[in-house]
């Protein structure tokens, strides 16, 4: 079915690739297939999953650059069931020369069409930024996923994706569907339980009801080269990232049987 989400936030650091590579555990958990497509020049989902992107070839940027089939690009993790088509600076390249082609916005999900996947989920981890790549991924995908921190600056950094979610939809998805996800979450802390209240008012169902708390595991879990559910099975984290799949995947069901 290649139900693909995107995983983006203009800002870093507020857990896009803890999030993706922790989604992709508890998807497999549930005996999914998942494809997790690195789109980050720093390659840091690359590295968790034990690749060093320096000495790599067939990449994402060279699926995107120079037209490589992404089923040539892609590599077994030692997670059962996830794979990943990886990434280094090239993507970099990308980023700078994409907006010179025609139709720049569509090259991902031409690609993906074209490789004939055959997974369930493919989660796209994007970079910090809302530049071509980002552009490429939300337009490829059925989901975006925006995790954000209760903080002021990242619940206003949201208005910067909210328009960008406008513009795809008129140009070049209509479909897109967005979901927020809170993470790095300090519940004893008031700030981030007064901002969780005011997104919940603004974004209702917009937003995920999972939460996802400080977990310093899931902060070791890379290190040692496992997801957190192998590291920590079970540990906050690891339950949260379970329910966030849960939810997920029931919000999928639903929405598949409103247009069947
Ligand atoms: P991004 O991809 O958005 O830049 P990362 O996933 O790399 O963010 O996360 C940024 C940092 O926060 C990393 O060091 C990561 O291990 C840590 N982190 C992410 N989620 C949590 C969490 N729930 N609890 C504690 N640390 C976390
Ligand atoms: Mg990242």
């Amino acid at each position: 079915m290649n139900y693909v989400i995107a995983v983006s936030n203009e800002k870093g650091g507020v857990a896009k690739t803890t999030t993706t590579f922790s989604l992709s555990a508890t998807l497999s958990e549930k005996d999914f297939q998942v494809l997790l497509i690195d789109l980050d020049p720093q390659g840091n989902l690359t590295l968790a999953t034990g690749l060093e992107p320096k000495e790599i070839r067939n990449t994402s940027g060279d699926a995107l650059l120079d037209g490589f089939s992404l089923s040539d690009c892609i590599r077994k993790t030692n997670i059962k069931n996830v794979d990943i088509v990886p990434a280094n600076n090239r993507m970099d390249a990308a980023e700078q020369s994409l907006p010179a082609r025609l139709n720049y916005a569509l090259i991902l999900r031409e690609a993906i069409q074209k490789a004939h996947l055959a997974y369930d989920f493919i989660l796209l981890d994007c970079p910090p930024a809302l530049g071509a790549v980002t552009l490429n991924a939300l337009s490829a995908s059925n989901l975006l996923v925006i995790p954000t921190q209760a903080e002021y600056f990242s619940a206003y950094a949201l208005r910067d994706m909210m328009a960008l979610i406008r513009k795809v939809r008129q140009e070049y998805n209509p479909q897109l569907a967005y979901r927020i996800l809170i993470t790095l979450l300090d519940q004893r802390n008031r700030t981030h339980r007064t901002i969780r209240q005011q997104l919940q008012q603004t974004f209702g169902i917009g937003l995920f009801d999972t939460v996802i708390e400080i977990d310093t595991r899931l902060r070791e879990s890379p290190i040692v080269g496992l997801p957190i559910t192998q590291y920590r099975p079970n540990s906050r984290g690891s339950q949260q990232y379970r329910n966030l799949a849960q939810e997920l995947v029931q919000y999928v069901h639903q929405t598949n049987h409103q247009t069947a």
